[in-house]
């Protein structure tokens, strides 16, 4: 077989396996390599088990409730089918990738690919030299963990994944989506759990009400919050590891888990020797068409940090595709980017958070608490917050905000009509659909409170 391929895609995540199908759709011959599983982070270690460990962690949630609707429950839990099952599922992703590949034509090589020139990349174990009239570079990231003396006895999520046994206690540390969604996993499991974070609230960057709900849902779930702090040294004692924190408190735990962030993988790829530009932390410089600084080479998704999320590097991808191999040029429109955190209780958001825009703009602000028809029955006091944040006078939305149950399914609707440019009067014609918690969202009346000129009024 000839070794002169139109597209040669290094790495067969969410970003590039997306890029490769389609480029194949427009006729062009295509190869991808993948030195691990095909699916990628997302696929292998990332959303898609996690949101099955976040399924078997909130059984928990509705047992605690199930008496109050008659139900006796006596339950019992095994991590060791849990595992088996997700793996099995795992399994079956990974052959409907491949599958996906194969049908429109594209080779999947495994191997691990080096570029040697814009036109050039290396197999280093085959040690197969492919020519590409492009190459795309799609190989994602990896957990960063700090650099303390004994980091080495910490896990990440990637090993998460695959425990032996479920510890009897763990410390995360992190404030992030992945330090709360597996705190909230290992509580519900009913691991002891701790998030240390270097912050004063976790989810930096989130709306203030929604950040301070989730954690007060956190503690409800008996998860122990310790903030401003960090872990400074970890130590092997007996079966478990001291921790030893920034404020020279130590604590046994049984396992530690570092969730602080990941770092694109670029490491080792001949990117620089090949002329393409890096940023400060490693990520690929690109353009609005994912162009790098060699004109015949690309790069999509998590290496390239514009938004570490799937559905950003699959629509990165097909921009590509289509660009590149549909005479199409094509960009990725990032303003208005909605994203869940699959915690408990799930928080989901897109647009402006109340801060932002009440410096944008003079806004007004609709805020519903209350608790969800499914616990009234029950002692749970947890309460749904929603916040609707739209431009002054019933103008356009510009956030939604939403944490409680089913948070990202909503949001999700509510960003075709914020897409949509959508005002407040486009909310309110929707009749209300009963009983349902989204009914809020499109009952409000008068604001909550306003904003004007950047003061709360
Ligand atoms: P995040 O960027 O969300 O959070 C990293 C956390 O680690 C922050 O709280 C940060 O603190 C803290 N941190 C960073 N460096 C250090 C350090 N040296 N010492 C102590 N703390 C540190 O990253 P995650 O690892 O949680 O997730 C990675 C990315 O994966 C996310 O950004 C997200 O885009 C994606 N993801 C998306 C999910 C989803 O869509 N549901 C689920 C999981 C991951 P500070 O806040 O102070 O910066």
């Amino acid at each position: 077989m000839s070794d002169a391929y139109d597209l040669v895609v290094i790495g067969a995540g969410s970003g590039g396996v997306r890029a490769a199908r389609m480029a194949a759709t427009y006729g062009a011959r295509v190869a991808i390599i993948e030195e691990y599983r095909v699916g990628g982070t997302c696929v292998i270690r990332g959303c898609v088990p996690k949101k099955l460990f976040v399924y078997a962690s909130r059984f928990s949630d509705m047992f605690e409730i199930a008496s109050s609707f008659g139900w006796t429950v006596d339950a019992k839990f095994d991590w060791p089918t849990l595992l088996a099952n997700k793996d099995k599922e795992i399994d079956r992703l990974e052959s409907a990738y491949v599958a996906g590949l194969e049908k429109p034509g594209v080779e999947i090589i495994r191997d691990r690919g080096v570029i040697t020139g814009p036109n050039g990349v290396k197999l280093l174990h085959s040690g197969r030299e492919l020519s590409a009239r492009y190459i795309l570079v799609a190989t994602g990231g990896h957990p960063q963990i700090p650099e303390i003396p004994g980091k080495e006895l910490g896990i990440t999520s990637n090993e998460a994944f695959h425990l032996k046994a479920l510890p009897h206690s763990i410390l995360i540390e992190g404030g992030g989506y992945i330090a709360v969604e597996f705190a909230t996993i290992f509580a519900g499991l009913g691991v002891d759990t701790t998030i240390i974070y270097r912050g004063d609230c976790v989810l930096r960057g989130f709306d203030e009400d929604m950040r301070r709900g989730l954690e007060a849902g956190l503690t409800e779930r008996g998860i122990k919050l310790i903030y401003q702090t960090t872990i400074a040294r970890l130590e092997k004692r007996g079966t478990d590891i001291l921790a030893t924190m920034s404020d020279g408190v130590s604590a046994p735990y049984g396992a530690v888990m570092f969730a602080t962030g990941r770092r694109p993988n670029t490491h080792g790829l001949g990117l620089a020797e090949a002329g393409v530009k890096l940023h400060a932390h490693g990520a690929i410089e690109v353009d609005e068409y994912s162009r790098t600084s060699v004109a015949s080479i690309y790069a999509v998704g998590d290496v390239t940090n514009r938004a570490q999320l799937t559905p950003v590097a699959i629509r990165e991808g097909s921009a590509f595709a289509a660009t590149v191999f549909n005479n199409t040029p094509t960009t990725v429109d990032y303003s208005l980017i909605g994203t869940a955190v699959f915690a408990e209780p799930e928080l989901a958001t897109i647009g402006l958070n109340e801060a932002d825009a009440a410096t944008h703009d003079n806004i007004d602000v609709y805020l519903a608490r209350f608790r969800p028809m499914m616990n009234t029955l029950s002692t749970k006091s947890e309460r749904v917050i929603m916040k609707l944040i739209t431009e002054a006078d019933g103008g356009r939305v510009l956030g939604l905000h939403i944490l409680g149950p089913g948070a990202a399914e909503m949001v999700q609707m509510g960003a075709i009509a914020m897409g949509m440019r959508a005002n407040k009067a486009d909310f309110d014609r929707a009749m209300a659909m009963h009983p349902t918690a989204a009914e809020e969202l499109v009952t409000f009346k008068a604001p909550s409170y306003v904003y004007r000129g950047g003061k709360k009024q």
